[in-house]
């Protein structure tokens, strides 16, 4: 079977890569699974450009089809704080505790669409041959007034979707694959492949 590399170190990612990437005839692969090390340094200045940064690095790598998510939380009332730099906020090693209930104490009093928000994903694929391909998706949702919900990873805690009535991390997998960023970008690059 081919195989995929993907390119992330994020445990909480790659689980939901892998169920939404399952009906492939690809054997999909962490870097870690595949024996990869690479230190990549996101340095673009936008999602894709960062996704094709670590897609590109692994497929140089591998020689095998790369691929590589870079995602963020975009919060409105802060100028899109964290976006790009969400993994990084506060500092790497700082506990999703800590910089959700930051983001919580940001928007104190800021009421209803004014607490609008937004997951990105920019997905890229590189295969050996030089193609490459960058698919973007987004899911709209609001900052919770309250850490809620166990599931997923992240911001996940804090992420309200009005139309679940919940955060995403009260969300299970499966919910949350047929309606994230992620699953839309990721379904968008299944037709390439
Ligand atoms: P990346 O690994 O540089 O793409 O960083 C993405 C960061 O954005 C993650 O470490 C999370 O902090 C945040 N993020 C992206 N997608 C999600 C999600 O689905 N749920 C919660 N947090 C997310």
């Amino acid at each position: 079977m081919k195989r995929i590399i993907f390119a992330t170190g994020n445990a909480g990612k790659m689980k939901e890569i892998k169920e939404i990437l399952a009906d492939l005839p690809y054997e999909v692969l962490s870097m870690k699974e595949a024996s990869v090390t690479a230190d990549i340094v996101e340095d673009g200045t936008t999602f894709e450009e960062n996704a094709l940064i670590k897609a590109r690095t692994v497929a140089k790598l591998t020689g095998e089809i790369a691929m590589a998510d870079d995602s963020g939380l975009e919060v409105d009332y802060m100028d899109k704080a964290p976006g790009i730099l969400s993994a990084r906020f506060m500092g790497e090693d700082t506990s999703y505790d800590i910089k959700n209930r930051y983001i919580i104490d940001q928007l104190e009093g800021v009421e209803g669409e004014a607490r609008s928000a937004r997951f990105v994903c920019a997905i890229a694929c590189v295969w050996p041959d030089g193609r490459e391909k960058v698919c973007r998706a987004t899911i709209e949702g609001r900052i919770a007034k309250e850490i809620c919900g166990e599931n997923g990873f992240g911001y996940d805690p804090i992420f309200y979707v009005p139309e679940y009535g919940k955060t995403t991390a009260e969300l299970s997998m499966q919910e949350k694959n047929e309606i994230s960023h992620r699953a839309k970008a990721l379904r968008e690059m299944k037709k390439e492949l």
